[in-house]
């Protein structure tokens, strides 16, 4: 009838209006969470399961919103890369993962990597490489131990300058990986050309590792770091069964659930005594 029509337009329209409310929230609540300590990051181990030992860790941003709780990055990464807050939210980032690292370094005796996630926003900026190379050379951290994680999208961009910038950034010894590999639309065949060390391959074709389909794609992806001798590390490896599979076809640099979770600080200093020390 007409009035059920009605009912479901204006039910939608709520709908739209909770969540363009909750948006605006956010985004104005974002502008204030550098300032109030409502930020902080998380760190997720990268691990060799041949050798057993951890590789590297990636550092993820977390939200702890004083309302609302924790806000998924999902939910509020977008809205910071939309602002444009994504921008001083990364070097802060960036500068704090070269401080704990040192911590870890001279605390713990631990010496790996950190990787930090760059959106695409970074390289509209000619100044980002020096930039970051002023963060990493003021805190003291030696650059290797620095990796910033790109998307195939940033990679493949023909945005002038975004190649030289990353090539800046390898000079200095930070290594550049290629996160996501296998979703994005880039055209394989200048994959050779891009400056990149590593590719993590995405979570969806170790999710779907039981189906022969995707153990092809596995198979052929691993070809392709293996033939452009790129580091390869798998993604959101969560069981034994994955591991094994992975293992199987000659990848053996892993993260995931599987090996641990993103962790705080102190959970991770509690997991380095336990498995790493
Ligand atoms: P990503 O860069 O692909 O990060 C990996 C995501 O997979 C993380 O989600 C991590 O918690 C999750 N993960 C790791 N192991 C497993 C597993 O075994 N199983 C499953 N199901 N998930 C696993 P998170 O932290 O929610 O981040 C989601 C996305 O948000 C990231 O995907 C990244 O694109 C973005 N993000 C997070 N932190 C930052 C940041 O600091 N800067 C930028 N630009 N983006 C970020
Ligand atoms: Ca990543
Ligand atoms: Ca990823
Ligand atoms: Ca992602």
């Amino acid at each position: 009838s007409k009035n059920a029509g009605k009912n479901r337009y204006s039910i939608f329209n709520e709908e739209m209006n909770v969540r363009q409310l909750r948006r605006m929230g956010l985004e104005n609540d974002l502008r204030q969470s550098m300032d109030t300590n409502q930020l902080f990051i998380v760190y997720q181990p990268k691990w060799d399961s041949q050798h057993d030992r951890l590789v590297g860790m990636e550092a993820l941003l977390r939200w702890r919103h004083p309302e609302l709780g924790l806000v998924s990055p999902g939910e509020f990464i977008p809205i910071a890369e939309e602002t444009g807050l994504i921008i001083p939210i990364t070097y802060w980032m960036i500068g704090e993962v070269c401080e704990q690292n040192l911590n870890w370094q001279h605390e713990l005796k631990v010496f790996v990597p950190v990787s930090v996630n760059m959106s695409a926003r970074m390289f509209e900026n000619p100044l980002f490489a020096g930039r970051v190379e002023r963060i990493v050379r003021q805190s003291g951290l030696s650059a290797e131990y620095l990796e910033l994680e790109i998307t195939e999208s940033i990679a493949m961009n023909s945005m002038e300058g975004t190649v030289e910038q990353l090539k800046h950034i390898q000079s200095l010894g930070m290594r550049v990986s290629l996160d996501d590999f296998g979703t994005g639309y880039s055209s394989l065949g200048r994959l050779d050309e891009m400056p990149v060390d590593i590719i993590k391959m995405d979570q969806i074709f170790v999710r779907k590792s039981d189906q022969s389909s995707k153990q092809a794609i596995v198979s052929t992806i691993i070809a392709i770091a293996s033939n452009l001798e790129l580091e390869l590390v798998a993604e959101g490896v969560e069981t034994a069964e994955q591991e094994a599979f992975l293992q199987s076809r000659g990848c053996y640099l892993m993260q995931g659930y599987y090996y641990g979770k993103p962790m705080t600080v102190e959970q991770m200093n509690e997991w380095l005594k336990e498995k790493v020390l």
